[in-house]
């Protein structure tokens, strides 16, 4: 560690990955699993509520304890993945973290079935604590299926769609691109090449496009194989777990109905032209009559060059919290204070970045590595909107209420890039500051509301096309993906050729056991720009209401998330609010290239 090393301190967690603590902590945990299991396993059906109360809470401790272990040890190893002590408590900690956890999968189910065949349960005042917990677990009782039938999809799994995921993942990062760097010839991994698609010069990033998507392209038949049989295995799967879509096993993981996620997608559909008018004033702003599909996240021509080291930029995360409400900054500065940020660029530590909750200490850790540019500012702002979500639910939920599904674990997080975003806009010293933070904020919603919606549009198609009988060969499925992209950018870009064969390259598509993985993204992006634009029409009014949503955790639907701002998800005029939010940039936009 160096000087200027800017690490975060586990060691309020555990003193180190050999502390003898450390053996404690797994007694502990092995024993509170066996205890659940002797005292629980095959006797939850004729529980009282007084006796789930005792089960749950007994519940809750194994819980806060080994999530606080598999914590230590998943930060102490992504800090430095090289180091054998950090190796190996990571893979001790995770093996015996799986295997307790399949252990006690009869919690769930025996739970599930006790409040499905008990309902009245849910409204019983002793669990009130518990109530939406247990309300998520009954819905999904009626579609688990036996135990020995449940066993078998695992093990149909493991070679089958796993296999199909491996595939995939092995051949991208098996094969070499050729791409022309700034006129130069060069052998690239996917990883290295796909870097350089954001590229400032036009013919690199023309040409990395074209050397990634040709030889996907090239080998179409093993991708169309793939979703294939993922999807007709999705479709037997739904039939036998009596699933009424694809979609509904991904709304029920996501707390959310049918009826919301169609508003929210006809809502992107109606407003594709406000994208469109963003991406032709961006063709003007590079001199092109119309934008290739390479150019549609290049930097502008004209971009400042502005650094800002991590001093600053925490200056300018805290201003920015600190702006909205003082008191909601408390978490951000108590990350800086406490050491739980670990930004420093250094050998051997994950990529990308991070944030966890710390549930035993009500605070969070995040991880980065900082580069002293604009993007490196956005990503702090939004990991620390995650841990301030962290410091509200931790202090007032149990660790039952912390399961956030994903359509609203992005709320605090994006909403603190917009916080940033009206500061450094307020800050801007000339119009080339203020085009390159507004670019920024429209590629990235761009592509998370507008793109990603063609994506589950798309994987509807490939789910309607099997159900009438129709076969999918590669010419159908790039089909299927230029149609809906077509859809989303009319003929606002030129798509080169190959472009038909990006479908092949979403890992999304070939998860187990979880399908419709792109709304998600559009609901959390356009969710919180409703909720920015309610908050710049209602003012103070709107902080207490916020604060609630961030420490109500999993104990409230996302249904009734909007309900606590008087706004009701399932009807379009919501979502109108979140597009409010997008005009309003676009129109920023359009004034400065004027
Ligand atoms: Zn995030």
């Amino acid at each position: 560690m160096t000087k200027h090393d800017i690490a975060w301190d586990l060691s309020v967690i555990f003193p180190s990955a050999t502390d003898p603590s450390i053996d404690k902590a797994i007694d502990f945990i092995q024993k509170a699993a066996d205890d659940l299991v002797a005292n629980y396993q095959g006797k939850i059906s004729k529980f009282s509520s007084k006796k789930l109360l005792k089960l749950l809470q007994d519940y809750e401790v194994y819980l806060v304890e080994s999530s606080n272990l598999g914590l230590f040890a998943r930060l102490t190893f992504a800090g430095n993945m090289t180091v054998p002590e950090s190796q190996k408590l990571n893979d001790r900690v995770s093996k015996l973290l799986a295997n307790l956890s399949k252990k006690l999968a009869f919690l769930r189910l025996e739970i599930g079935q006790l409040v499905y065949e008990k309902p009245e349960l849910i409204n019983d005042k002793i669990l009130a604590n518990y109530k939406h917990y247990l309300e998520r677990l009954k819905r999904e009782v009626p579609h688990q299926l036996s135990e020995v039938e449940e066993q078998l999809i695992i093990e149909k799994d493991q070679f089958g769609i796993r296999g199909w995921q491996q595939l995939q993942s092995k051949w991208l990062n098996t094969r070499i691109f050729d791409v022309v760097v700034e006129g130069e010839k060069m052998a690239l991994s996917y990883g290295d090449a796909n870097a350089l698609l954001p590229h400032p010069d036009r013919a690199t990033r023309k040409s990395a496009n074209q050397a990634i998507y040709e030889l996907l392209k090239k080998d179409g038949e093993l991708f169309t194989s793939a979703l294939r049989n993922i999807n007709n295995d999705w479709i037997n799967i739904t039939k036998r777990r009596k699933y009424e879509s694809e979609m509904q096993a991904s709304l029920i993981a996501n707390d959310i109905d049918q009826k919301t996620i169609d508003s929210l997608l006809k809502t992107i559909d109606e407003s594709s032209h406000i994208y469109r008018r963003y991406l032709q004033l961006k063709a003007k702003l590079l001199g092109l009559s119309k934008l290739a599909n390479y150019d549609i996240v290049a930097p502008l021509p004209n971009a400042p060059d502005i650094t800002y080291n991590f001093e600053k930029a925490k200056e300018i995360a805290i201003a920015a919290y600190s702006k909205f409400d003082e008191e909601y900054a408390f978490a951000t500065k108590d990350m800086f204070e406490k050491k739980r940020i670990d930004a420093s660029a250094r050998f051997g530590k994950r990529s990308g970045a991070f944030c966890s909750s710390w549930y035993k200490g009500q605070s969070a850790f995040m991880l980065q590595s900082y580069n002293d540019s604009l993007s490196g500012i956005y990503t702090l702002a939004h990991e620390l909107g995650h841990a301030t979500h962290d410091y509200y639910f931790t202090r007032e939920q149990t660790i039952l209420n912390t399961r956030i599904p994903m359509i609203v674990a992005e709320t605090a997080s994006i909403f603190g890039e917009l916080l940033v975003t009206d500061l450094l806009l307020s800050q801007a010293q000339n119009d080339n500051e203020k085009l390159a933070v507004i670019s920024r904020v429209l590629d990235g919603a761009g592509m998370a509301a507008f793109q990603v919606t063609a994506r589950a549009w798309f994987e509807q198609d490939m789910y309607d096309a099997v159900k009438n009988g129709e076969f999918l060969d590669y010419e159908t499925i790039s089909n299927f993906w230029t149609k809906n992209r077509d859809r989303i950018y009319g003929d606002v870009i030129d798509w080169l050729d190959v472009m038909d064969s990006e479908w092949t390259m979403k890992g999304h598509y070939y998860i187990p056991n979880f399908r419709f993985y792109n709304y998600p993204y559009v609901y959390g992006q356009l969710f919180v720009y409703a909720l920015y634009q309610k908050y710049l029409e209602e003012g103070k009014e709107f902080i207490p209401k916020f604060k609630k949503v961030l420490a109500a955790g999993s104990s409230m639907s996302p249904k009734e998330i909007g309900e606590v701002f008087g706004l009701d998800v399932t009807d379009p005029e919501f979502w109108k609010l979140g597009i409010k939010r997008f005009e309003y940039f676009v129109n920023e936009f359009e004034k400065l290239v004027k």
